[in-house]
C-alpha cells in the first residue's frame, strides 16, 4: 500500500516534535509494508516569514493531494502584531475551512501509570477516557459581522442546521461503539445559538434510540470535566466551546502535550497535537512529541485502517511512561526526564518490542 502524507511542521515545537512523529511514522509504515510519501510545506509564521502569507494556495494544493495531512503548530510572539488575517493562527482556520474538515475529534485518556503525574488525583482520574467532538468549521470564529473600533469589539456566534446535524451524526455514531452516553454541551440558558443546537442535537437523536443524550451547560461541563471525567464517553460542542474543554481535559490527562487530535470532512483528514507551538520551550528539544506521535497513531486507524497500528503505538507510549520516562512538562512523579528525541526514540523501541511479541503470540496460537 501507498499513501501520500503532507507535512506541515508548522512553528516552534511544531517543528521539533513533527520530526520526532515522522521518524516513528516510517518505521511504523514499514511493518505493515505500507510506503509513505512525504511533502513538506510551510503554514504559519515561517510561511509569513518567505512569502508574506501565512498559507500558500501551494500548501492548499499539497494538501488536496495526499491522504492525510499532518501538522505541527503555528505561532509565536514575532508574530503576535500582524493584522488578523495575516497571523499564523488565521492559516489554522483557513486550512480547516479549505478541506472541509468540520469536525475536531479529541480523546483525553489517562495511561495507567500516569495517574500521579496529574494535577488531579488519582481516585478523580483513574480510568478516564472520554472523545470530544468539536465542531470546527463554524460558530463564532467565523461569524459575521466582527471587529473592533474605539469604543467596541464584537463577533457573531451563530450556527446554521447542517453544521449542527453532521457533526451530531458523528457524535452518535461513535458513542454507538463506545459506552454509548453522548453529553451535547451549549449556554442554553443564555445565547439563542445554544437554543437552536440543542433542539437540533434532540432532533437528530431520534435515529440513535440506543445512545444516552443529555445536554449539560458549558460552565457546569468545565466544572464536571475536572471534578468527575469518568462521567463522561462522548462529548459534542461547537467550536468555542469545545477549544476550551478540550484544553481542560488536556490538565486531566497531565499536560496538553499529551493530546491528540483528528479533523474530519467529508474529504479529507488533517492530524495535529491540541497544543500550540510553545515559544517558551521552543528550539530547547524539551517539548513533549506524545501528542504528535498520538495524533499519527489516528492516521494509521483513521485514514489507512490499520487499526493495529494504531493500538500498538498506544500501547508503546503507555510501555514508555509505565518505565518511566518523562519530558519535562510531565515530570511531577521525579521520573527520568528526557528529551524530545529520546522519548520518540523509547517509544519506537518500545513499538518493535511490542509489534514482535503480538506477532509471536499470533504464530503461536
Ligand atoms: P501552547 O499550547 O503553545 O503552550 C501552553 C503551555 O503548554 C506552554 O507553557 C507550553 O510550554 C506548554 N506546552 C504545550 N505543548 C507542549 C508540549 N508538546 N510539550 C511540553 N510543553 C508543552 O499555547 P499558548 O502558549 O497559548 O500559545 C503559543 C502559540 O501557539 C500562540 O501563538 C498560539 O496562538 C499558538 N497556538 C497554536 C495552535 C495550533 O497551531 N493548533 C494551538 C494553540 C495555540
Amino acid at each position: 500500500m501507498e499513501k501520500k502524507v503532507a507535512l506541515l511542521p508548522g512553528d516552534g515545537i511544531g517543528v521539533e516534535v513533527m520530526n520526532a512523529a515522522v521518524k516513528l511514522m516510517h518505521h511504523v509504515a514499514a511493518k505493515y509494508d505500507l510506503t509513505i510519501e512525504t511533502s513538506e510545506s510551510l503554514m504559519g509564521g515561517c510561511s509569513y516569514d518567505a512569502h508574506g502569507t501565512p498559507l500558500t494556495d501551494e500548501t492548499i494544493e499539497l494538501c488536496y493531494s495526499s491522504d492525510a495531512v499532518l501538522l505541527g503548530a503555528v505561532g509565536g510572539y514575532k508574530w503576535e502584531d500582524l493584522e488578523h488575517h495575516l497571523k499564523p493562527e488565521a492559516a489554522l482556520l483557513k486550512l480547516r475551512k479549505s478541506l472541509g474538515l468540520f469536525t475536531n475529534i479529541r480523546p483525553a485518556k489517562v495511561y495507567p501509570s500516569f495517574v500521579n503525574s496529574s494535577s488531579l488525583k488519582e481516585s478523580a482520574i483513574i480510568g478516564t477516557d472520554f472523545v470530544v467532538f468539536r465542531e470546527l468549521t463554524g460558530g463564532i470564529y467565523f461569524g459575521e459581522p466582527r471587529g473592533y473600533d474605539e469604543n467596541k469589539g464584537y463577533n457573531t456566534m451563530v450556527y446554521e442546521k447542517y453544521e449542527i446535524e453532521r457533526i451530531a451524526h458523528q457524535a452518535f455514531k461513535v458513542a454507538q461503539k463506545r459506552k454509548k452516553i453522548l453529553t451535547s454541551v451549549d449556554k442554553a440558558n443564555v445565547l439563542e445559538v445554544s437554543q437552536f443546537w440543542r433542539k437540533v442535537v434532540e432532533e437528530v437523536s431520534k435515529e440513535y434510540p440506543d445512545v444516552e443524550l443529555s445536554n449539560m451547560y458549558v460552565d457546569n461541563t468545565a466544572m464536571q470535566v475536572v471534578r468527575d471525567p469518568k462521567q463522561f464517553d462522548v462529548i459534542v460542542t461547537s467550536n468555542l466551546f469545545g477549544d476550551i474543554i478540550s484544553d481542560i481535559a488536556g490538565m486531566i490527562t497531565g499536560s496538553l502535550g499529551m493530546l491528540p487530535s483528528a479533523s474530519l470532512g467529508d474529504k479529507y483528514a488533517l492530524y495535529e497535537p491540541v497544543h500550540g507551538s510553545a515559544p517558551d520551550i521552543a528550539g530547547e528539544n524539551k517539548a513533549n512529541p506524545i501528542a504528535m506521535i498520538a495524533s499519527v497513531g489516528m492516521m494509521f486507524d483513521l485514514s489507512f485502517g490499520l487499526q493495529e497500528a494504531a493500538i500498538l503505538i498506544d500501547k508503546a507510549i503507555e510501555k514508555t511512561l509505565d518505565h518511566g520516562y518523562r519530558t519535562a512538562d510531565i515530570n511531577l512523579d521525579d521520573g527520568n526526564v528526557v528529551t524530545t528525541d529520546r522519548m520518540a526514540d523509547m517509544i519506537i523501541k518500545n513499538f518493535d518490542i511490542i509489534y514482535n511479541e503480538n506477532r509471536e503470540s499470533v504464530f503461536t496460537l
